[in-house]
């Protein structure tokens, strides 16, 4: 068969397919509105395993493309073959055919704008594709014929494009622990493949000319994202660059006032890629003046640390931008930076150094999603998922200050331990907007905060549309009910911890309405930095869960004393992304085991 047609329909079958069903939805949603809510509440929300405890868990749509992806992919690997070369070689081909679209596809926030589709969507094709790589790969090794003694360069370069591939498949597995090293060790590999897989293809002309074009896809795409961010950063003629004109320590997170060197447009939902470099000056020791060596260890160890900043970059959603009605631009803009291990802990422990310090923004990347054309929107944020929540808010009332808005309804319900000082002030400018108030009776915009870390339950009513909820947590089902007794269809978007969000999706599928459409927003806040307290009564312990975190808790301490001097090394050596697995671990799960325990058979 002809090695263009195998191409096309590898490649494009899955994404025919999804594009089928994206259009099946919008076709649908004109169409036939039953037919598009079937497809929603039973092809699109539903995930495929209950319960919120999973590392992976994708939705039944994303399963329907895996499965036509393997099938498609396996019916390839067995069509007109008549021997064990000829399956290798097609194993070998389909491999190379898959690290096309993974070679051409980089920046992959850039592919997604364009393609119109989340981060996390185009992630998950990434892996997938980058799986199926990796396992024609290791078919086109196990099934090849037995080369001769001459050939020997060409057994060790498809050795090594090998364990390439499996390093490729296995290395997501450490992503969420030490992405640092994983997104080195990823890029890499990644190029030692590009360059093994063009020696080892040999006269594969077809293949050699397609990975040309993917190579050259990915250097196009590069130097234009450099270009593009090299003319974002850098005014030229006025020799300004993006700098960090104010830091807000917040218990919440860190937010950091950026100076932009030119206006920028932003819009909702856009985020930016983060990289710090503190000036020369706020690298130097300023307490341990009298004793030189120390003083000296000192410097290089904040020496170290600035090159560790310079080499990395974190994306951050644009939470607040100044602007003024006549002009949709702006120069400064906001980031909240929530403390996790790595950098983030690094950056939060030297916020009075930050100031002034240069900044490298990559972006705005991120699709804006169009609240403004449901009847109500309810928005959902836990912690620092109010962040993600805020440029949305700030959005929609422009339009619906401009009359560009069907929303009748827009209500926030914030759960939070602390309240930082940052959001009151942004909300209450929201809040003071005397245009979003057009019926008095009819509270357009209403904001609910539930503070939990406040001893005793009590509601306070702040004017007609701010309610602090004190030590209460929320009632899902009494937010939902609301808006159904509104009767208009409402857009339901979340921010929040993974616990929350499988009861958000639980409660809308298990419902009886359907005037309910999910988003999940581009930035969700991870669970351990913050304590989503279980509902006592409706989680009842768990046996069982109780003996797998016992486990889970001796391991942990075994391995710690095993490691105790590993995880002072990595202190020492400032190794903050090492440091936790070893320490952390232990207190998550000893946490975990004492809130099962606590909430009792
Ligand atoms: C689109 C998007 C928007 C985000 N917006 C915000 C925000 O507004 N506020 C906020 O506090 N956090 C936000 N985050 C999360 C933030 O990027 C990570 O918490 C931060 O990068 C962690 O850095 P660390 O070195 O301290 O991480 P670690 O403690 O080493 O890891 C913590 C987690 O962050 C992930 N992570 C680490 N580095 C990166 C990276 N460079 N890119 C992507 N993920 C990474 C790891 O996989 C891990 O799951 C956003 C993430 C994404 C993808």
């Amino acid at each position: 068969m002809d090695l263009i047609l195998i191409i096309a329909i590898i490649l494009l079958g899955p994404l025919l397919l999804a594009s089928t069903l994206r259009l099946a939805l919008r076709v649908g949603r004109h169409c036939s509105r039953k037919a598009y809510i079937w497809l929603l509440y039973h092809v699109v929300y539903p995930r495929i395993l209950p319960g919120d405890m999973h590392l992976v868990n994708p939705s039944r749509a994303e399963i329907l493309l895996l499965l036509l992806h393997w099938s498609i992919t396996g019916f390839f690997n067995a069509y007109d073959i008549h021997s064990r070369t000829e399956f290798s070689r097609r194993a070998g081909q389909i491999a190379v055919l898959h690290m096309l679209p993974l070679l051409a596809s980089q920046p992959l926030s850039l592919l997604a704008d364009i393609l119109g589709m989340s981060l996390h969507t185009l992630l998950y094709g990434h892996t997938v594709f980058g799986v199926m790589a990796a396992l024609q790969g290791v078919l086109h090794a196990i099934f090849s014929p037995k080369v001769a003694l001459t050939a020997r360069s060409s057994k060790a370069m498809a050795l090594t494009l090998l364990i390439a591939l499996l390093l490729l498949a296995f290395l997501p597995v450490v992503k969420s622990r030490v992405y640092e090293i994983f997104l080195r060790t990823h890029v890499l590999f990644s190029i030692a493949l590009a360059v093994t897989t063009w020696i080892h293809i040999g006269n594969e002309v077809i293949l050699k000319r397609s990975l040309l074009v993917a190579y050259a896809m990915c250097i196009a795409s590069g130097l234009w994202r450099t270009c593009y961010t090299v003319r974002s950063n850098i005014h030229f003629r006025t020799s300004r660059i993006t700098s960090v004109s104010d830091v807000i320590d917040g218990k919440l997170a860190t937010i950091l006032e950026l100076q932009l060197p030119r206006d920028l447009h932003f819009k909702p939902g856009q985020y930016v890629y983060i990289t710090l470099v503190k000036r020369r000056s706020t690298c130097r020791t300023e307490d341990a003046r009298q004793i030189p060596s120390k003083q000296l260890e000192l410097c290089v160890v904040r020496m170290l640390q600035c090159v560790r900043w310079a080499v990395q970059r974190h994306p951050f959603v644009i939470t607040w931008w100044q602007d003024s009605m006549h002009k949709s631009s702006t120069e400064r803009m906001y980031v909240a930076i929530g403390q996790q291990h790595g950098w983030t802990r690094e950056v939060t422990a030297a916020s009075t150094e930050l100031n002034s310090a240069y900044a490298w923004l990559d972006g705005p990347y991120g699709h804006n999603i169009r609240f403004e054309e449901y009847g109500a929107v309810l928005f959902f944020a836990t912690g620092a998922g109010i962040f993600a929540v805020q440029p949305y808010l700030k959005g929609l009332t422009r339009l619906i200050q401009a009359g560009r808005a069907k929303i009748r309804r827009l209500t926030i319900v914030w759960v939070t331990d602390v309240l930082t000082e940052k959001v009151p002030e942004w909300m209450e400018t929201l809040l003071h907007d005397s245009y979003i108030e057009r019926d008095a009776s009819l509270p357009l915009l209403r904001i609910a905060i539930h503070q939990l870390d406040k001893a005793g339950k009590s509601i306070e009513k702040c004017g007609a549309r701010l309610i602090v909820h004190k030590n209460t947590q929320p009632n899902i089902d009494e937010y939902l009910q609301e808006q159904v007794n509104h009767g208009r269809t409402t857009a339901v978007a979340f921010s929040v911890h993974a616990r929350l969000r499988f009861e958000i999706r639980d409660k809308i599928l298990g419902g009886k309405s359907r005037i309910f459409r999910l988003f999940a927003l581009s930035y969700q806040p991870h669970n351990a930095d913050f304590d989503y307290r279980l509902d006592q009564s409706k989680h009842a312990c768990k046996r069982s869960r109780v003996a797998v975190w016992a486990i889970l808790y001796w391991q942990c301490c075994v391995i710690n004393r095993f490691h105790g001097i590993y995880c002072k090394l990595c202190k020492q050596a400032g190794l903050g992304v090492l440091y936790p697995s070893c320490e952390e671990a232990e207190g998550i799960v000893a946490n975990a085991l004492l809130r099962d325990c606590a909430t009792g058979p």
